[in-house]
């Protein structure tokens, strides 16, 4: 048979590592060389050439898109389907492991997984049982905890100490731990430690696997944690051959316990592994990738690895100077939009930023200019968890009838209205076909509770009354600040202590800015935070892009690791967005910010657009940033500037071909002139920056000197020239 059609377009070394004989191997390579597509061409080979069946290969990636991804390659090369392989993340494959053995693994047969969410309820529940203070012991914090342990492999029994706070902890472990086994819950990281155990304990089943699995294949290796390799460890016997692809440099997860030195240890627990290095990048152009190259090189302690191409030069790297972010946003929409006029598609097009709470003003973007977007690895703004908890207290303050919004947060933070009471609140509105407010108001009036009951309800009923009262007359930005401060919502989260709730405050902080710069319509019969409401619900509501459209891709950095866009983006490149306030002074997380530089830029095949603004207003505050030190890491020939300057530096009709949305003929039509002074007169002055639409519905961006930039509609900004 031949098959020489599964060494096709690969070079030399790359072939070496797909044809190699019965053995461990590590390529080590740096981005876009193709360790991909060594795995997955290994994979073909294994089973076409020495004749393994898929049943005895497995395979493991990082995100179950790539999984997906890897066997239909696979397939394709092979012309057949390979279901019977195993391939995927660490978690679904230990799910696997543990359904196909829940009686080793102490389970009942019909477990379940317990999410993020669902955790964090159980311990709740679970601290309160203990007669703990939720305060003084959050639930976020305690589920931190057992979930490091656990990553460590630690059991409660495992675990000593003399310290009284850390006793608390484990002794909440313990409990949520029995509770787990009573209900047949497992949570993520129970997933990873229970298989690791099961293989470890069960001589037969490691056995069984060891005979099954002769090749074992690991994507990116650089971001497994101490569990994940012990689990390969364990499954490896003497007679089994694993083969892992990583890139020290793009190690991005050392904040979540991942361990770069697994390469090394992979090294010294498998001596006879081949180290294959690949060199040739075939992604980027020979720009994109010098730059990268330059960026990583400030680094110390890397493995060292050489990165060429034969690719053309390409286009410089564009730099973009914002005056803030949602002039950031218009510059990316616009060049988005020529893109797609050049015949370019948009799902060919990343947006990638270092944290959620950025992805706002590029959605809001986007979605006024109809461009259609997925964003991959998180939620859209309004639709995440504390935002809507923030919206709806506006909305409960606003309208005390909402009753999605009074479920949604009559016990968040958690005040001690349980369960059996809303029930009871439900079941009279239900009766007098009433409203959970008015339920909830009679049966405070007519002490239809029992004492705590009605205490914690009457709090909650006094608390939206007096927030309507501090709102009254204020301008929304300080509604919103009022709600979250006096709602307790922004306490609650910034006393957890997890990443995931430093994220939620910052959202939170987020949602002050999108109400401090959401410019009302003026509509007559709705107030400014109606308007807001509507448009943060029709933005939440908005079905997003299906898998099959096409659309422009939104991500953090850290997701986009693996994946590749002929036109990328690198948005807020300002010191303390990236690298993050967080890493600065810390030599060893500055470097890990790096590496997440080098993994944004390598991203980009054709195009890399990055761009900065010089005041950001983020979380709730106007900040104003340097350019991120990974810009000037980059040699300036590669790189071209664009700047948005003001009038005096530069006359208007130049500048215009920054906004290419703007027409000249609609310009006219408003009586502004780009670059021009005006007055309004609760923003002060400003220079006008841009213009859209025609007619009543035309729109002007104002940078006002004070207020920073807005869009306003012409019709009603009353605007004076100056
Ligand atoms: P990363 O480190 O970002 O995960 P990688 O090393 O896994 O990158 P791949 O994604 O496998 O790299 O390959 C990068 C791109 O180069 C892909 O589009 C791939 O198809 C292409 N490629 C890889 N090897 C070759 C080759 N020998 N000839 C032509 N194209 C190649
Ligand atoms: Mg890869």
């Amino acid at each position: 048979m031949d098959v020489s059609y599964l060494l096709d377009g690969l070079n030399e070394r790359q072939r070496a590592a797909v044809s190699a004989g019965e053995q461990d191997m590590l390529v080590l390579a740096g981005a876009g060389s193709g360790k991909t597509r060594v795995l997955v061409h290994r994979i073909a080979w294994l089973i076409q050439v020495m004749n393994y069946s898929p049943f005895s290969v497995l395979a493991v990636t990082f995100t179950n898109k790539a999984a997906a991804e890897m066997r239909g390659r696979v397939e394709k090369l092979l012309g057949r389907d390979v279901q019977r392989m195993w391939i995927g993340t660490f978690h679904g494959l230990a799910h696997r492991l543990l359904r196909a053995h829940y009686q080793d693994a102490g389970l009942p047969q019909n477990f379940q997984i317990l999410d993020s969410d669902d955790q964090l309820r159980l311990l709740k529940r679970t601290i309160k049982a203990l007669n703990l203070d939720e305060k003084q012991w959050p639930a976020k914090q305690a589920g931190w905890y057992i979930n490091g342990k656990k990553d460590d492999g630690l059991r409660p029994q495992h675990i000593e100490t003399w310290d009284p706070a850390e006793k608390t902890f484990l002794q909440i472990y313990q409990a949520y731990q029995e509770a787990c086994d009573r209900s047949g819950l497992v949570d993520f990281a129970e997933l990873l430690l229970r298989a690791h155990e099961l293989l470890r304990d069960n001589k037969h089943v490691r056995e069984h696997y060891q005979k099954r699995f002769r090749h074992i294949l690991v994507d990116e290796f650089q971001d497994t944690n101490q569990i994940q390799y012990a689990w390969v460890r364990l499954l490896a016997g003497a007679d089994n051959h694993v083969a892992i692809v990583g890139d020290d440099d793009q190690s991005i997860y050392g904040w979540r316990g991942a361990q770069v030195e697994n390469l090394q240890h992979f090294l010294r627990d498998f001596p006879r592994a081949d180290t294959i290095r690949l060199e040739q990048n075939y992604r980027s152009t020979s720009t994109i990738l010098k730059a990268a190259n330059q960026v990583i090189a400030n680094n110390s302690d890397r493995l060292g690895k050489d990165l060429w191409t034969e690719g053309t030069e390409g286009e410089p790297i564009t730099l973009y100077s914002a005056f803030n972010e949602q002039e950031e946003a218009r510059y990316i929409v616009a060049q988005i939009k020529q893109w797609q006029d050049q015949g370019g598609a948009l799902s060919d097009v990343a947006l990638l930023y270092r944290n959620n709470a950025q992805s706002r003003v590029l959605e809001e973007s986007l979605l006024y200019a109809s461009l259609p977007y997925r964003i991959y690895g998180g939620l859209r703004f309004f639709d995440r968890q504390e935002v809507k908890d923030a919206v709806a207290y506006l909305r409960l303050v606003s309208n005390r009838q909402d009753d999605a919004a009074f479920e949604r947060v009559v016990n968040t933070p958690s005040r001690g209205i349980g369960e059996r009471t809303l029930s009871l609140v439900r079941e009279l509105a239900r009766n007098e076909q009433t409203t959970m407010w008015n339920a909830a108001r009679k049966m405070v009036n007519e002490s239809m509770l029992s004492g705590r009951a009605r205490n914690a309800v009457a709090s909650f009923l006094d608390l939206i009354a007096q927030l309507e009262v501090e709102c009254a007359d204020q301008p929304l930005s300080k509604q919103t600040d009022r709600v979250l401060k006096g709602s307790g919502l922004l306490a609650m989260y910034q006393a957890e202590q997890s990443d995931k709730a430093e994220t939620r405050v910052e959202n939170l902080q987020e949602l002050v800015s999108a109400t401090e710069s959401f410019m009302p319509s003026g509509e007559e019969d709705m107030t400014p935070l109606a308007e807001f409401l509507a448009h943060a619900a029709l933005e939440a509501g908005d079905e997003q892009a299906d898998a099959y459209q096409d659309a422009v891709q939104l991500m953090t950095l850290h997701s986009a690791k693996g994946l590749e866009f002929p036109l990328v983006f690198m948005t807020g490149m300002e010191e303390g967005t990236f690298p993050s306030q967080m890493s600065s002074g810390e030599p060893g997380r500055l470097e890990e910010e790096r590496r997440l530089c080098y993994v944004g830029m390598t991203r980009a095949m054709e195009k890399l657009v990055m761009s900065y603004a010089e005041s950001r207003r983020l979380y709730g505050q106007e900040n104003f940033h340097r350019p991120s030190r990974f810009i000037a890491e980059i040699p300036s020939e590669l790189i071209t500037e664009v700047r948005v300057q003001t009038r005096i530096e530069q006359p208007a009709a130049r500048r215009s071909r920054f906004h290419t949305s703007a027409s000249h003929e609609a310009f006219s039509e408003t009586g502004f002139q780009l670059g021009q002074r005006v007055l309004h007169q609760s923003f002060g002055e400003g220079t006008v920056l841009n213009y859209e639409g025609t007619g009543p519905q035309s729109r002007i961006q104002v940078n006002f000197d004070d207020a920073g930039s807005k869009w306003l509609v012409v019709a009603y900004a009353k605007l004076t020239p100056l």
